[in-house]
């Protein structure tokens, strides 16, 4: 959880008068280690993890106690063995390239945002690694990840004066009151929503900036700041946009994660088709209703993922913890009514809506992604697949589609010669159309209506008729 996602202006103005440039430089000599250590864990404290306790040091801790507290604040974050010292994790951690905005803030500030939807922008100038166009491409592309989930909307302006200034420079530039500090190290830094440099984007001209993997990638960067300038905070969810250094993620995955979603939208809402209105909050499905069914489910490592409509549920069989959000807050690619779903052999899981299938690990969608069904070996005359489930002891697929199912082979990306097969045959008890299927401590689950089948697969036989919504907590 993050624990705070506030920048105060105060608390900036007070880290720009204790701000002291980043060395990277890598140690040459041995014997220059430790010093070099020390300023390194000094200057990012004091860049990252500044605090309101620093003005007033006169008490009775040392300096010492000081940087210990932070470090060990700095640990926390990043999940480090808490230590207080800087040993070789940390120190490695604070080496890594990553963005300049603080780590910490003020706790229990909420953010106000902007007081508006309707946002400007400006590229001011342009860096001479990319050419012009790959740069405008690049800036739209992370405004356009922001605003696919939220109402925001972003114009984009040529000349004067826009909410978000965005512009290269190296060490000390234009008026800004932080400076860079040459390659690596700091890559950009934003400022939170205001006036004046409130909102403004700024990239270290320093570095290579590139449209692709080598280098820096402007519309990851672009699209981290892009978040500071909206009002967001750092995340210490590794997974999320919005953790402090810099990863590589191919851009034509969606960048944000469910922590970097309910972030922005705790701000300013959720996307909505008419701008200017309040969006509108969907009516959630209740799992409890005697008239609940399933539109597929699936397992994800310990956890049992139900799908209805734009709905999920992540329900945790271990400790009965169930989870309600919405399909797009975790795959904000994939469509609602997904009519099929499974957990292949690489902890991957599988969606089916049509004739499409989509292929996500952990938050990403695959690139390339939807297929046509095709090209699993299936024939041009299927045109859905009703429930699929890996039966993860043998490595095989089973898709049921009507009264009939095929079976598709892991190991081999193949499906097997000889499908489909009637389903009752080798399903005895399971004679009617599914609507999902999954696998559960090596028993299959199989859904129809407001009733599921538990099926023990090596025995071939029915075991017992249950409730749809066993799973849940009714
Ligand atoms: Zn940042
Ligand atoms: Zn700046």
């Amino acid at each position: 959880m993050r624990m705070e996602r506030s920048v105060r202006m105060k608390y900036l103005l007070l880290l720009l008068l204790t701000y002291i440039a980043v060395s990277n430089a890598l140690p040459a000599h041995p014997e220059k280690d430790n010093k070099e250590d020390t300023k390194l864990v000094e200057d990012y404290l004091s860049n990252f993890y500044a605090s309101e306790t620093d003005s007033n040091q006169s008490g009775w801790k040392t300096k010492a106690d000081f940087t210990a507290e932070k470090l060990q604040k700095m640990q926390r974050f990043f999940g480090l063995k808490v230590t207080g010292k800087p040993d070789t994790e940390t120190l490695e951690m604070m080496k890594k390239p990553r963005c300049g905005v603080p780590d910490v803030g003020l706790y229990g500030v909420t953010l106000p945002g902007w007081k508006k939807n309707n946002l400007t922008y400006r590229t001011v100038n342009y860096t001479p690694d990319m050419s012009k166009e790959d740069v405008d491409k690049a800036i739209q592309k992370a405004f356009k990840v922001w605003s696919t989930v939220t109402p925001l909307i972003f114009t984009r302006i040529q000349e004067g004066i826009a909410d978000i200034m965005i512009a290269f420079g190296r060490k000390a530039h234009g008026h800004c009151p932080r400076y860079f500090d040459g390659p690596l190290g700091v890559l950009a830094h934003a400022f939170p929503p205001g006036s004046g440099f409130g909102g403004d984007v700024h990239f270290d001209e320093d570095e290579d900036w590139t449209t692709g993997s080598d280098g820096f990638n402007l519309f990851l960067v672009a699209a981290h700041e892009v978040g500071h300038a909206l009002g967001l905070s750092h995340s210490n969810d590794q997974r999320a946009l919005m953790f402090p250094n810099y990863a590589y993620t191919s851009p034509s995955e969606f960048p944000l994660s469910p922590d970097d979603i309910s972030g922005i939208q705790s701000i300013y809402g959720s996307a909505t088709k008419t701008p200017g209105k309040r969006p509108s909050i969907p009516t959630s499905p209740n799992a409890c209703g005697p008239q609940i069914s399933f539109d597929a489910v699936t397992t994800l490592r310990r956890e049992i993922i139900f799908l209805k409509g734009r709905h999920l549920w992540r329900v945790y069989p271990d400790n009965s913890e169930v989870e309600l959000e919405l399909i797009s807050a975790f795959w904000p690619s994939l469509p609602s009514g997904i009519q099929a779903a499974y957990e292949n052999m690489k902890d991957q899981i599988l969606f089916f809506k049509g004739n499409n299938f989509w292929i996500v690990s952990g938050y990403k969608v695959l690139l390339g992604y939807p297929k046509n069904i095709n090209t699993l070996g299936f024939p041009k005359g299927v045109k859905k697949i009703d429930a699929a489930v890996c039966n993860k002891n043998t490595g095989k697929t089973d898709f049921f589609i009507g009264d009939k199912y095929w079976r598709y082979d892991e190991n081999t990306q193949s499906m097997e010669k000889g499908y489909p097969r009637r389903t009752v045959n080798d399903f005895p008890g399971i004679s009617q159309r599914i609507d999902a299927v999954f696998q559960h401590k090596g028993l299959f689950y199989f859904f129809h209506g407001s009733r599921q089948l538990k099926f023990d697969p090596t025995a071939k036989k029915v075991i017992s008729e249950i409730k749809s919504n066993i799973w849940f907590n009714c």
